[in-house]
């Protein structure tokens, strides 16, 4: 499968970030996965192959040591799950019985162990007890340490690539893509990864290019290889012959002066060509972001994904931490809005020293408000620090995978527990910030009438909407092709809460990634939506769009395309209709 020095490769996957780079390959398989390989070892060799998961063992156990020690604050339940890791590196069933498959089997280390890992995961999954089956996630968790050791990969730090190289890997996490230095890296590519997945969010409020879902590149590429990656197109060129090198720097240059375009007008207001004027704000995850928000011309910070404050930590961020952030960003916003977003973690946001657990469907499972309410006091401590700097600008409190009115209803009564505490620690504080729902989830939409009566406003989100109503996992490429905001059944729900908002009279505001694609916008102004958050570096090119649209038009195509009932039908309309008016794919600006 690898091409010779002069063969060229290309490959497609799913567009992560839009933008094209050229460079060098610099491959970081941080799970090893696709470098383990089946070898047979020879008896004079068993004792070094031994001696070397021996190595490896110790190394992973002492690197475990030290993540312990360094451990400033009690971290409750979570300490005891990293002691239980500590026990895990020695014991019988997964060190002992690697050893002897090692020696019996006359095969090499990483093989062995995973085999014995596997064995023992599925072992443990059979058993009744939902406490040993908890534990086949500390197994997973110490096997992939000491297999890290084992194939060599936990050397990569993703911050500390100090080369301008274009990152190849099996997956990065959300929390992965974040570390990445803008100034080093000029892109990355995975094997894995699906639309809209956080990694790809990441990559775009980084602007870097990003291809996603690629199945095969990091078999196909190796170290130092020449590398062409369209995040635009979802391309992947490995090894490109000169005809496609020049091609490429032709559309970079075309690319760059496109965006330079955009960015020279991104301060001008967001209004229709028949006045309407609309809000267009930025979606961050760092407190970093705010000035580059700024640049792209938004007014507010329409969602504030507080997670990535958590998602590196090895402890629950302090109250007093947390309002130092949450007050520079409002500081630095006033006298405009910032929407904080409670923790959404869990789902694809997994922190394992804060939230280690084994979910089959993690999704699906305890993410998000549901976290938060099964642990109260992390949600307080983040509603004090909210409410707290809230007395230093505009703050409104969002609250993320609301599925009922229960949740809401619960959730207040954990904010008026949290307002009672600050008043009687005599704090300093503002309690009236707007409260608002997610919409997220299907249940919400057909609850969105009734949802309405406890909040001040809705924010839909439409990236877990579309993988929630139409069943598809956002990391996973495989169901890609079906993820389509454009969906006659996505609007219709973004049509049910606008209806519901509007009935109720409360603000809507839509921060999926769909509000950052301006094909979509035709129809969302269409259908009367005026506020619109989207990663920052969309707001160019959305603003743009909507100048040159005309509002009341829309409104009239919205009859036709609520008609169609296939997405591709509203896809090839609004190609049609707009097509004097939408970016032909920017790189081809
Ligand atoms: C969404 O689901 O659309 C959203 C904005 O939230 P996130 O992408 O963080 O899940
Ligand atoms: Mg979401």
């Amino acid at each position: 499968m690898k091409p010779s020095k002069s063969e060229q490769l290309v490959l497609k996957g799913i567009s992560g970030a839009p933008g094209i780079c050229i460079g060098k390959a610099y491959i970081v398989d941080r799970e090893g996965v696709n470098i383990i390989k089946r070898y047979p070892i020879s008896d004079d060799m068993l004792p070094k192959e031994i001696d070397r998961f021996k190595h490896a063992v110790t190394k992973a156990k002492n690197d475990h040591a030290h993540v312990i020690e360094s451990l400033d604050e009690d971290i409750g339940e979570n300490l005891t799950i990293l002691e239980t890791h500590m026990a895990l590196f020695k014991d019988k069933m997964l060190y002992g019985t690697t050893l002897d498959t090692i020696s019996n089997e006359k095969i090499n280390a990483e093989w062995a162990l995973r085999k014995v890992s596997r064995k023992v995961k599925a072992l443990f999954q059979q058993i009744d007890d939902k406490y040993l089956q908890a534990r086949v996630n500390d197994i997973v968790q110490v096997s992939d340490k000491i297999m890290a050791y084992l194939v060599g990969a936990q050397d990569i730090k993703i911050c500390d690539i100090n080369k301008r190289v274009i990152i190849v890997a099996h997956d990065l996490s959300p929390a992965d893509a974040s570390q990445i230095q803008l100034e080093r890296i000029k892109g990355f590519v995975t094997d894995r990864g699906g639309k809209d997945s956080h990694t790809s969010i990441v990559a775009k409020s980084l602007n870097i290019p990003a291809v996603l879902g690629l199945v095969q590149a990091t078999t196909a590429v190796k170290n130092d290889d020449i590398l062409i990656v369209d995040g635009s197109t979802g391309t992947m060129i490995i090894n490109p012959d000169e005809d496609t090198l020049f091609e490429y720097e032709e559309r970079l240059a075309r690319y760059e002066a496109y965006r330079a375009g955009l960015l020279r007008e991104s301060h001008l207001p967001a209004v229709t060509q028949d006045g309407v004027s609309l809000n267009l704000m930025a979606n961050i995850e760092l407190v970093e972001e705010v000035v580059a928000a700024k640049d792209y011309g938004a007014s507010d910070i329409g969602l504030f994904r507080t997670e990535f404050l958590y998602l590196d930590l090895k402890r629950f961020p302090t109250e007093d931490e947390l309002l130092c952030k949450y007050k520079e960003l409002v500081e630095l916003m006033t006298p405009n809005t910032v929407t904080i977003r409670t923790l959404d973690i869990n789902g694809d946001k997994v922190n394992p020293y804060l939230t280690a657990m084994e979910e089959a469907n993690p999704s699906l499972g305890l993410r998000a408000v549901r976290f938060c309410l099964e642990n109260e006091d992390i949600f307080i401590t983040q509603l004090k620090a909210i409410f707290r700097a809230a007395a230093f600008g505009n703050i409104k409190l969002l609250i993320p995978m609301i599925s009922c009115v229960e949740e809401i209803i619960q959730v207040k009564q954990v904010i008026s527990k949290s307002i009672l505490q600050l008043e009687q620690e005599d704090k300093i504080f503002n309690k009236d910030i707007p409260l608002g729902a997610m919409i997220e989830v299907p249940s919400a939409v057909i609850m969105a009438d009734q949802l309405a009566d406890h909040v001040d406003f809705f924010s839909i989100g439409t990236n877990d909407l579309i993988q929630y109503s139409m069943a598809i996992d956002r990391r996973n490429r495989q169901v890609a092709h079906l993820y389509q905001a454009l969906s006659p059944a996505v609007l219709r729900m973004i049509k049910m809460t606008y209806d519901a908002a509007k009935n109720k009279g409360i603000e809507l505001v839509m921060c999926g990634e769909m509000a950052g694609d301006p094909i979509n916008i035709p129809v969302l102004v269409g259908m009367g939506l005026t506020n619109f958050s989207m990663n920052s570096v969309s707001i160019p090119a959305v603003k743009r769009l909507i100048r040159d649209l005309d509002a009341e038009k829309a409104k009239q195509n919205l009859k036709k395309i609520m008609n169609f009932n296939k997405a591709q039908d509203i896809l090839d309309f609004i190609l049609k209709e707009y097509q004097a008016i939408l970016p032909f794919g920017e790189t081809d600006e």
